[in-house]
């Protein structure tokens, strides 16, 4: 990893993967199974998409390691040429939908597609990424709900680490950059140890877990602000599940250099749209004979093309072609504005462009 330009903690980096080199701060859209919603890889490529993350687990389940192994990977299966990062589907295995119990060994869990009972170890985890041939795969963590006791989440600590030793030895493809996840909900001191552990293990990057899952935002900074503090610098830093543009901007500002969330896709099919001046609700009234488009100052597609009341007119009778739209037009937002927060930081304005972004930025429900 290569930081290319500094100013004060937001940093512009560049790191290698078998599927080329690429520029920090970036987000990537969630493609739990093989696609973004309503998006195909083409169009994301269009987009300028410069990476995805997709689901082990999710995969694994289905369509199964049989089908992606005989199209010789992720990338050839989905047609996605840029880079594929895979979470290793550990937040969904703990959750009650899955989970039947788990032990320092591993978990075991049940399929909701069909009641398929697996047991899960960070080594399967790491054997599961590595055939699925993703270019960064992350450790198994133990991620406890949001609002557990300060026990259970030592407990959860110490079960993340203790796993993370075992992926990072099970992890045998070098090609295949691997990231470590911190874990300690917003509990500082746990927080803190997690980092330190972390900062001691040969990883290529690392990940701040458990966090926007239902703390509060003053929580969710401070734990960020602990990490930009502590963690070692020469390594890329990931956000797990942090999309909403201001929160991207202000994380980028503590030193955050990658991000992951299904905000931007989630939002735009309940039609809240991402622009110059904000988020703006297309299904509102006065949208109804709007012949503008989403936002004047977009250059995507579907701004140059269909206007405020036929995508409003789409969404609201949820027909196919309005979440298309909408999510393309969000996804280009989000991938612009990341574009535009590393010009920014090259060009040593970022903090005034995060004011003016942040003075622009209005939520009109
Ligand atoms: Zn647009």
């Amino acid at each position: 990893m290569e930081i290319l330009s500094k100013e004060k903690n937001a940093r512009n980096c560049k790191f290698k993967t078998r599927h080329g080199e690429i520029e920090t701060p970036f987000f990537m859209p969630v493609a739990t199974k093989a696609s973004v919603k309503h998006l195909s890889s083409i169009e994301l490529e269009t987009i300028g998409t410069p990476a995805i993350i997709s689901n082990s687990l999710v995969l694994y389940l289905r369509p199964g390691l049989e089908v992606i192994e005989k199209f010789k990977g992720l990338h050839n299966f989905m047609k996605f040429h840029n880079v594929i990062f895979t979470d290793s589907g550990g937040f969904q295995m703990l959750r009650p939908a899955f989970l039947i119990d788990y032990n320092e060994q591993g978990i075991n869990f049940k399929s909701p597609f069909d009641g398929k009972k697996f047991n899960f170890t960070p080594e399967k985890s790491m054997e599961v990424q590595e055939k699925i041939g993703a270019d960064v795969v992350m450790c198994l963590d133990n991620l406890p709900e949001y609002g557990q006791d300060y026990e259970s989440v030592k407990d959860a600590v110490k079960l993340t680490h203790a796993w993370a030793d075992r992926c990072i030895k099970a992890h045998k493809d070098k090609k295949q950059l691997l990231f470590g996840i911190t874990q300690g909900s917003v509990f500082p001191a746990l927080r803190k140890k997690s980092i330190e552990f972390f900062n001691k293990k040969e990883v290529d990057g690392l990940a701040l877990g458990g966090l926007c899952i239902g703390e509060s935002k003053k929580k969710m900074f401070d734990s960020i602000k602990l990490h930009a503090k502590y963690l070692r610098k020469d390594k890329v830093r990931y956000l797990m599940g942090v999309g909403s543009p201001p929160d991207i901007v202000n994380s980028v500002n503590e030193g955050i250099d990658i991000f992951d969330s299904v905000f931007p896709t989630q939002n735009a099919r309940h039609g809240n749209l991402f622009t110059s001046k904000g988020k703006l609700h297309i299904l509102r009234k006065e949208f109804f004979k709007d012949e503008s488009p989403i936002d004047e100052n977009c250059s995507c597609y579907v701004c140059k093309n269909y206007s405020r009341a036929y995508i409003q007119y789409q969404l609201k009778f949820k027909e196919g072609v309005g979440y298309k739209l909408a999510t393309y037009h969000n996804i280009h937002y989000i991938t612009n504005l990341m574009k535009e927060i590393r010009l920014n930081i090259k060009e040593n304005n970022f903090k005034k462009f995060r004011k003016e972004f942040l003075s622009n930025w209005v939520t009109k429900e």
